[in-house]
C-alpha cells in the first residue's frame, strides 16, 4: 500500500524539471555532494512533527534556531549583538524586515521604502501586504547597480527602510552597500541588505566590496539557506544588528480566550522539519565545505561568463559578481525566448526575464556547484540554441495583435475577457499544460504592460489551481 503511494508520487515527480545535475538553471540549487539529500531528509523526518510555535515546549528547536542564526551572523560580519530569526524563505525574511521597519516608526502615517528598481519583487509584495509605499529608484543602465546618490536623494520624512541587494536576483550585481547604508544612517533610517541569494557565496568571493554588518548603517540582512547553503526548501534567516531592531518584528496577541499567541514570523505553527534539515546540512558541510562549494560555483560562473561572451549574438548584462548571469541578445535577428525553447529541447531550463526599464529581455542562469566541470556542455548547447534561434528568426506576432495587447488596460477587462486572452495566447489549457514552445507566449506577454501581465498571470494561476 505504502509502496503504491510512493510509486505514484515518484511517477508524478518524473514529470518535473530535474532538481539535480545542473540542468535547471533557476529555482533549484545542487551541491552535488553525495548523501546530502539523505541526511537532510532524515533530519527533516526527525523534527517534522515538532512545533516551533512554543520554544519552551520544544527546546530542541530553540537550540537549533540559535545555532543556525549564530552561523549566519558569523558569516555575515555579525557580532555579539546580532540576533535573528529562521523563516520559511527569502520572501518571508524580506516581508518581516519591512514590517519591523514600519512598526518601529508608528509616528510615520504614510510609510515608504526606497528600493533600487532591481530589488526583488518580495519588497513589492511587502509593500502590498503592509501598506508601505515603494519609491523605486532607477539603477545605472549599464552596470545595473543601484545609484547611491539617487537613493539618498529619495529618502524623505516618510522613509522607514532603504534596501540594497547583494546581489540582485535579475542581474547578479552587488549594489554599493556602503554608500546606501551610509546615506540611510545619516537620515536615521533602517537599511536592509537583501543577501537572500548571495549571502552564502559572497563572503568567499574576491573583489566584492563590503556588504554585510561590517558596513556602518546596515541594520538587517536576509540570507536564504535553501539557496546557496544547499538546504531543503523552506529556510531563510533574517538577521538584525541588534535585539532592539528585531522587537517590532515579533507579534503577540492576548486578545482571545486561547493561548497568548507569540510569534517571531508570519507563521504560527512552524514545522521543525526544515529547520532541523538546515541545521544538519550546515553542520555537515561546515565552513570549509561551504568555502569550496562557493568557489566551485563562482569559478563555474566565470567560465560560463567568458564562454557566453564568445558566443556570437549573446552578451552578459551588467557586472555580475556572484553566481548569477543575465544573458541578453547582442543583435536583433533572433529572440532570447526562442533560445530558451531551444535550450529546453536540449534538456536545459533557463529562465526568461522580460524587459523592464533599462534591462532588456534576457535569460537568467543560476549557477551552482553542480555546474562545475560541465560548463562546456552548457556552452555548446547554448551556442547551438542561438544558431537555431537565428535560423528561426525573431518571433513573429502580428503587429496588430501586439498593438492590441499593448493597449489593453487590465482594470477594464472582465474575467471572461481574460479567459479569452489566455486562450488566444496558448495559455488556456487545463491541468497546467503549456505549449511545448513558449517563445510566442512570452513575446505576447512581453508586449503587455507590466500591470496587464500581472493580471493575465494571476488569471492563469487561478485557472491552474482547483
Ligand atoms: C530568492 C530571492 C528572494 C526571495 O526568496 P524566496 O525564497 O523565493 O521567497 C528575495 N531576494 C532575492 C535577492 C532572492 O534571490
Amino acid at each position: 500500500m505504502t509502496h503504491d503511494v510512493l510509486a505514484e508520487l515518484r511517477a508524478l515527480r518524473a514529470g518535473d524539471l530535474p532538481t539535480h545535475g545542473g540542468r535547471t538553471l533557476a529555482y533549484v540549487y545542487d551541491s552535488a555532494l553525495p548523501g546530502l539529500d539523505e541526511l537532510a531528509a532524515s533530519a527533516h523526518a526527525l523534527a517534522s512533527s515538532v512545533n516551533g510555535l512554543d520554544p519552551t515546549a520544544f527546546p530542541s528547536l530553540l537550540r537549533l534556531e540559535n545555532d543556525v542564526v549564530r552561523t549566519a551572523a558569523r558569516l555575515l560580519g555579525g557580532g555579539d549583538a546580532t540576533v535573528g530569526t529562521v523563516t520559511s524563505g527569502g520572501t518571508e525574511s524580506c516581508l518581516l524586515a519591512v514590517v519591523a521597519a514600519r512598526d518601529s516608526r508608528p509616528e510615520v502615517t504614510r510609510p515608504s521604502m526606497v528600493l533600487p528598481e532591481t530589488a526583488h519583487a518580495a519588497f513589492h509584495k511587502a509593500a502590498h501586504y503592509f501598506g508601505v509605499r515603494v519609491v523605486a529608484v532607477p539603477v545605472d543602465p549599464v552596470t545595473f547597480r543601484a545609484d547611491p546618490a539617487a537613493m539618498a536623494a529619495a529618502i524623505d520624512e516618510s522613509t522607514v527602510l532603504v534596501v540594497a541587494s547583494a546581489p540582485s536576483y535579475a542581474h547578479g550585481v552587488v549594489d554599493p552597500v556602503s554608500e546606501i547604508a551610509g546615506a540611510a544612517l545619516e537620515r536615521g533610517v533602517r537599511c536592509h541588505v537583501d543577501a537572500c541569494i548571495g549571502g552564502w557565496v559572497l563572503p568567499h568571493a574576491s573583489d566584492v566590496p563590503p556588504f554585510d554588518f561590517s558596513v556602518p548603517g546596515v541594520t538587517s540582512i536576509s540570507v536564504d539557506l535553501h539557496k546557496y547553503a544547499y538546504c531543503p526548501k523552506g529556510t531563510s534567516v533574517l538577521l538584525h544588528a541588534s535585539a532592539d531592531l528585531r522587537r517590532a518584528q515579533y507579534f503577540a496577541s492576548a486578545a482571545w480566550p486561547g493561548y497568548t499567541m507569540l510569534n517571531s514570523t508570519t507563521q504560527s505553527t512552524r514545522s521543525g522539519g526544515p529547520l532541523a534539515a538546515a541545521w544538519a546540512v550546515l553542520r555537515h558541510i561546515g565552513d570549509d565545505g561551504y568555502r569550496s562549494l562557493a568557489l566551485r560555483a563562482l569559478e563555474s560562473t566565470r567560465v560560463l561568463r567568458e564562454g557566453i561572451a564568445k558566443i556570437d549574438g549573446l552578451r552578459v548584462l551588467g557586472e555580475p559578481s556572484a553566481t548569477l548571469l543575465a544573458v541578453a541578445a547582442a543583435r536583433d535577428d533572433f529572440d532570447v525566448f526562442t533560445v530558451a525553447d531551444e535550450m529546453k529541447a536540449r534538456n536545459w531550463y533557463v529562465q526568461p526575464q522580460f524587459a523592464y526599464r533599462s534591462s532588456p529581455a534576457n535569460l537568467h542562469l543560476t549557477v551552482t556547484a553542480a555546474n562545475a566541470g560541465h560548463e562546456s556542455e552548457l556552452l555548446a548547447d547554448l551556442g547551438a540554441s542561438v544558431e537555431a534561434a537565428i535560423e528561426a528568426g525573431p518571433v513573429r506576432v502580428a503587429p496588430e495583435v501586439v498593438a492590441f495587447v499593448g493597449g489593453l488596460a487590465p482594470d477594464s477587462l472582465t474575467p471572461e475577457e481574460f479567459g479569452g486572452l489566455l486562450a488566444a495566447a496558448g495559455m488556456g489549457g487545463g491541468d497546467g499544460v503549456l505549449p511545448e514552445r513558449m517563445a510566442t507566449v512570452n513575446t505576447l506577454l512581453a508586449a503587455a504592460s507590466p500591470a496587464l501581465r500581472e493580471r493575465l498571470l494571476v488569471e492563469f494561476l487561478g485557472a491552474l489551481y482547483s
